[in-house]
């Protein structure tokens, strides 16, 4: 697990989820060199995980919602903005950051917001739940002082994750104490078995990175077969006028998850669209999967103030290193079917 992230073995707290390992590094509980760095405020992206933007320790009145463009990128300029306003004296400042987007697949521009909140004295953690195994993670490079991971999206068990620390001279204090496994870091007997499968996981995950470009070019297949011509376009909402299929963020100059297809069919409610690909015996999700069976709209194509026409008929396709190009073809054919009824 600390190969796949470039981390010392030693800082890898394992957890059982992802979710708790958001809520141990969401606290105003941090310590430097055993020396308590309380925080006074939570920055948040507006398009994190549930898991991080319900805020763990900190209270509403202590998190601030940070905007993203219309692109779906961090707003650096509005963080840059509220962290010179930050009054350090009440305590520090810290910013949750997502390397990837779990529904748009779009990067975000840690290097730069680690800069940042380093230079206000505060603290970065990063959800890199989607982004490990799909791009090369380098925890150092990246400026956070910690990343979670999880490892059911490497293809591991689920009931387990993992904190990690840049360095464990900055540390979050444990969620949960006890007896002083992980270093202290999280008590409880830990689910050996399952950290096992976690660290086979993480071994596949960073020997497959290398079929990255493949999923990348077959990425660029399915959204090229399905997205009408309009190379002049810079927002989605202008794709609505031009196509019954749109495809939101295929013409971005953002950096992407080569695995995550998002298309939009507007006016269509998803929920129908994943049935009727179902039914042909295509498994797609609307929205965040995790939270698959009750479908709303999302709150991440909502920050990017995507028209609600386009975000409800919005499904997220992900591929995987054993798709293939028939698949792709397979999938193209089904969905215009779908879209010409
Ligand atoms: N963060 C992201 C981006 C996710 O997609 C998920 C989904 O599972 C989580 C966090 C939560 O992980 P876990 O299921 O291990 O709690």
């Amino acid at each position: 697990v600390a190969a796949l992230v470039g981390a010392d073995p030693h800082n890898v707290i394992f957890t059982a989820s992802a979710t708790e390992a958001a809520n141990q590094a969401l606290t105003p509980h941090w310590f430097s060199d055993g020396i308590a760095r309380p925080v006074a405020t939570a920055y948040v992206s507006a398009i994190e995980h549930p898991c991080v933007l319900a805020g763990g320790g900190f209270g509403p009145e202590a998190i601030v919602r940070l905007p993203v463009t219309p692109h779906g990128t961090l707003d650096i300029i509005t963080l840059e903005q509220l962290l010179k306003l930050h009054d350090l004296t009440r305590g520090r400042p810290l910013l949750a950051l997502m390397l990837a987007n779990n529904e748009t697949g779009i990067v975000q521009p840690l290097a730069e917001a680690a800069a940042l909140v380093h230079a206000a004295g505060g603290y970065l953690v990063c959800d890199a739940v989607q982004a490990a195994g799909r791009l090369p993670v380098d925890l150092k490079g990246l400026g956070a002082d910690a990343i979670f991971l999880s490892a059911h999206k490497l293809g591991g068990p689920k009931g387990v994750g993992a904190l990690v620390l840049a360095d464990e001279a900055a540390a979050p204090a444990a969620l949960i104490r006890g007896v002083g496994q992980e270093r202290g870091h999280r008590a409880g007997t830990e689910n050996v078995a399952a950290i096992a499968g976690f660290g086979a996981a993480a071994k596949a995950a960073l020997a497959d990175l290398v079929d990255m470009p493949h999923t990348s070019r077959l990425r660029d297949r399915l959204e090229a077969a399905v997205t009408c011509p309009a190379p002049s376009s810079h927002s989605p909402n202008e794709l609505r006028s031009l196509s019954p299929m749109a495809l939101l963020p295929a013409r971005f100059a953002v950096q992407r998850l080569p695995n995550t297809v998002l298309l939009s069919l507007p006016g269509a409610k998803a929920e129908i669209l994943v049935i009727q690909l179902d039914l042909a015996g295509i498994a797609v999700s609307a929205g965040s999967a995790c939270s698959s069976g009750k479908v709303k709209r999302s709150h991440v194509l909502d920050a990017m103030g995507i028209d609600p026409a386009i975000a409800e008929g919005t499904i997220r396709v992900s591929l995987g290193h054993t798709t293939t190009e028939a698949d792709i073809d397979r999938f193209v054919a089904v969905w215009s079917g779908i879209a010409r009824r």
